[in-house]
Formats: structure tokens, sequence, C-alpha cells
């Protein structure tokens, strides 16, 4: 597909490595291997996945004039860190619009991501209820930035709309090219699914090149149904965006929804175990909100004979390790 007419800012400067990762795959005991593609590795301060859709997003800001941006999410949102960190490297203002998805979760002094909001120096954070209209509130703070003369550009939660997707089209481009570098055939894809737009942006990316690897999406927040009706518009949103004829059926959107636990960004005994295993068996991080929940689901399909034996099975890993140190009590008891 031909991502190369649309504006993007260069920021994933090479493809990020497809790791094999045998003493998990073996701790796991489910006789398949499993691979990570490792977007925790991808630049911008404390990596992860946002880098690449803010390559397009922060691009599209900058070629309509913009001096500011205002985005959104959780308390401790690896995507607010991220669009601040490339902000500051911009040269523009940043101002962050939080939403405490759990009552009374936001804390200034709290480590984590939100220890980086300060270090980064964030021009200012707006914290709201649950459930608020988060559009509108980012519009409330751009009203006033606007009457201060300045030009503020919303990007929305996640920059899951069909501009920020493209990171992950591209993603999945990058994932192919790397397969046929490394001989190698992957049977299946996990991906976690949250805002939807690294979901949306992998499965658009690979149906529209005919890969013929089926995605399954862990989700973190909201019911199965939910999540694959927003996984599925935007995926043809962004198909749509793109230029091209191919477009994404139902059928091939999948997102569980077991292993959200009691809520976003509440802790499960599983994501616990599934962080500590990666850890000592690979030395790799996972989060706690995101990519530890979509490993935990990983393994527990495995172990219920979701894949074939002897299947190959690439996890993307999506970053967010700076939250872990938002959870060292969780990790400790
Ligand atoms: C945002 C995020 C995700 C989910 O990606 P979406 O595009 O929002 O679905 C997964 N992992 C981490 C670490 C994230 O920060």
């Amino acid at each position: 597909m031909n991502l190369a007419k649309f504006a993007r800012r260069g920021y994933v400067t090479t493809p990020t490595p497809i790791e094999y990762v045998p003493r998990f795959s073996k701790a796991v005991g489910a006789d398949i291997n499993i691979y990570i593609k490792r977007d925790d590795l991808l630049p911008g301060t404390g990596g992860g996945n946002k880098t690449r859709k803010l390559d397009f997003s922060i691009a599209d800001a900058l070629k309509q004039g913009a001096d500011t941006i205002i985005t959104c999410g959780a308390v401790q949102s690896n995507h607010c860190r991220l669009t601040l960190a490339w902000s500051v490297k911009e040269g523009l203002d940043c101002h962050l619009v939080l939403e405490e998805r759990v009552k009374h979760s936001y804390n200034p002094e709290a480590s984590g991501n939100n220890f980086l909001f300060q270090l980064l120096g964030v021009k200012s954070i707006t914290v709201v209820d649950g459930g608020s209209n988060m559009m509108a509130e980012m519009e409330k703070v751009a009203e006033k930035l606007r009457a201060q003369g300045k030009k503020p550009y919303i990007i929305p939660g996640g920059a899951s709309n069909s501009i920020g997707a493209m990171g992950y089209v591209s993603c999945a481009e990058e994932t192919l090219r790397q397969l046929f570098d490394m001989q190698l055939k992957i049977d299946h894809m996990i991906v976690p699914s949250g805002s939807a737009g690294t979901h949306a942006g992998i499965i658009a990316g690979m149906i529209g090149n005919n890969a013929g690897i089926p995605v399954t999406g862990i989700g973190v927040n909201r019911k199965k149904p939910v999540q694959e009706a927003a996984v599925l518009k935007l995926a043809n949103e962004t198909l749509e965006r793109i230029g091209t004829s191919a477009r994404v059926d139902a059928k091939d959107v999948v997102a569980f929804d077991d292993y959200v636990g009691p809520g976003y960004s509440l802790p499960t005994p599983a994501m616990v175990d599934a962080v500590k295993l990666l850890a000592q068996t690979e030395s790799i991080l996972l989060d706690p909100v995101y990519s530890g929940k979509a490993m935990s689901g990983l393994i527990d399909l495995a172990r219920k004979g979701y894949f074939p034996k002897g299947s190959n099975v690439l996890f993307l890993h999506t970053g967010g390790s700076p939250a872990l140190y938002a959870y060292l009590d969780t990790f400790r008891a």
C-alpha cells in the first residue's frame, strides 16, 4: 500500500526487532514458538506503540500550522507521555486532559508516566471524571488556548483515528518484510487492543496485503462486541484514507474481553504472572495495563489449545514499562 504520500515526521528510524523467546515459550508449556515484535524499543521517551501513530498525527498538526498539541488519556497514559515527548522534540506546547477511569486515581505525586509528565515539562494537566466526553473536554482547553492566540491541534485518545492508525498499517508491512528476510512463517499474531488504533492498523495492513496471518486482539477495557465494532470501523476508515479497495470483514476481527479482570488498569493475578514470567525468562519488561494483560491472554489461549501444536505465534509488544513503577505494591505483594 502506498503510505509514502502521507506526511510523516520520521520518528521510526529502523525496524523494531522480531525476537524469538525460547525460554519463555518453554515456560508457557503449550508446544508453540513465541516471537515478540519489540515495539517497546521504538524511539521516543520510554518507547512504545504511540510513536508510530504520532509520526503521522504530529506531521498532520504541523501541516495545519499548529503550535500546541492537546491530547488525553488515563492517569498513567503512555500515549500522553509520548505525545508530550515528541511535542517537546518538535518545540510544540503540550496540554494533557487526564481521565480518572478509576475514581480518585490521579495523584500528582505518583511515579511512572505521571512523573514523566512533570519531568518533560507538560504545560497543563486537566483532570476529569471517568466517562467524561474527552473530545468535549479537550475542546474546552483548545478554546482557552485559542483565546490566548495559540493554534492548538487535538489528537484523540491513543491517536486512534485513521491518521494515527496508519502507523500500524506501516508496522504490519514492516513485519511482513522482516518475516520474509528471516524466512519465518508466522501462523498467528496477538496484539493488545485498547483505543483500537493499533489493532485496527495491524489488521488493515495484514488484510490489505493479503498476508493470510490471523490477528487476535486482547482487549484491556471494553466488552468484546463493542471493541470489535470499534476496531472494524477504524480499520476500514484507515483503508479508505489510504485509498485502497481492500476492506476488513467483521469475521477477521477478534478482541477477547476475558483478560480485562475487574477493569481498565486494575491488576489481575494472571497479568502479574505474565509480567514476572517474561521478565524472569527473557529479561523483557511488559506493562501492567496493556502488554501484561495481553500476554496473560496469549498464555491462557495457548494453554487452552487455541494455537495448533508447533505454531509460530508473534506477540506485538506495545511497550508501557514506565507504568510498572506506579505499581510496585502489586508486584511486591
Ligand atoms: C496505548 C497502548 C496500547 C493499546 O493501543 P491502542 O492503539 O490504544 O489500542 C497497548 N500497549 C500500550 C503500552 C499502550 O500504551
